[in-house]
């Protein structure tokens, strides 16, 4: 089955393309993420041509309100052209349907923020890599994050449920049904991310301007992924588990109906973590004879066995 294609930094793969031969294996992406999704690695100064071992490389300025240069460290060779050079050949060779990209931390080449610029030979300020800058500046619809900003648990799952996100949205044909459905499903994770963009989206697909088809996918598509790139907080995930209950409610006994509530105020005054609730939520959607609920992405819109938000 076709999985979700990540663009990558080659060494955050293992692969020993580092300037002194070695690699920045992240293990949750080799040994886990990699069941699921498939890579598309880069290594912009491997394809520069300066080779394994290499002089190292940072940014500097030359004039406090001057561009910023890619310099060697040892012999001051500048290869500020090259990288950039590199970096729109690289781009350009990307495959067309990425869904995501983790980029490595603090590298002058491929680091995404804060990566240090010298003047006179001091740290001076703080930008993106020649790549990574190059990238951003491309309004791409697909989430890029670096590898450091994977550590934190509620950042990992955000980044997953976009790139699933992007990856199922351009699944979608040009079928109104199709994107009903689909909608449908989404329901709870919109709202999760943010309710205008929910029922905005419910108006682009319920179509009633009479739209080609082709133009609904590509609005409804276009929509969707700045839905999911809002802020998730705690209150909006209270909303969403709300109307989910609103869904069991029928089902449930009076004493459970108010331990529930009980516990998603919990949730929402950061007083509870969300694993407690998911994992109750969970079993009575198990139990459930609600089909509809039953069909939701809510919990897992990715890839169950990641186990995401166990650590949330
Ligand atoms: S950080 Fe980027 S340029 Fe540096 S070794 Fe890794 S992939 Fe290559």
């Amino acid at each position: 089955m076709k999985k979700p294609l990540i663009g990558i930094s080659s060494c955050l793969l293992g692969n020993n393309v580092r300037y002194d031969g070695t690699h920045k294996k992240y293990n949750w992406v080799v040994d886990e993420l990699s069941l699921y999704a498939d890579f598309h690695p880069i290594c912009p100064e491997m394809e520069m041509g300066l080779g394994v071992p290499r002089e190292t490389v940072r940014l500097e300025k030359k004039e406090k309100d001057g561009p910023v240069q890619m310099v060697s460290n040892k012999n001051k060779t500048n290869l500020t052209q090259l990288a950039k050079d590199t970096a729109n050949v690289l781009y350009e060779s990307l495959p067309s349907h990425l869904d995501g990209f983790i980029l490595k931390k603090d590298s002058p080449s491929c680091g995404p923020e804060r990566v240090k610029i010298y003047y006179k030979d001091m740290p001076f300020e703080k930008g993106a890599g020649i790549f990574a800058d190059h990238l951003l500046k491309k309004s791409l619809d697909y989430p890029i994050i670096h590898e450091g900003r994977l550590h934190n648990p509620e950042l990992r799952e955000d980044f997953i449920i976009r790139v699933w996100g992007h990856f199922n949205v351009h699944k979608l044909k040009a079928k109104i049904s199709d994107i009903q459905n689909f909608h449908k499903k989404y329901k709870f994770v919109l709202l999760s991310f943010d309710e205008p963009s929910f029922r905005e989206l419910g108006r682009i697909s319920a179509n009633n301007k009479n739209r080609e088809p082709e133009e609904v996918l590509q609005l409804y598509q276009k929509t969707f992924m700045q839905a999911l790139f809002q802020t998730r907080t705690r209150k909006k995930q209270a909303n969403a588990l709300q109307h989910i209950y609103g869904f069991l409610k029928n089902e449930l006994k009076e004493k459970e109906k108010k331990n529930i509530l009980k516990l998603i105020d919990r949730y929402k005054e950061n007083n509870l973590p969300f694993v407690a609730l998911a994992t109750m939520m969970q079993h009575l959607i198990d139990i459930s004879s609600n089909d509809y609920i039953k069909d939701q992405y809510y919990f897992f819109p990715y890839p169950e066995e990641l186990e995401l938000f166990l650590d949330l």
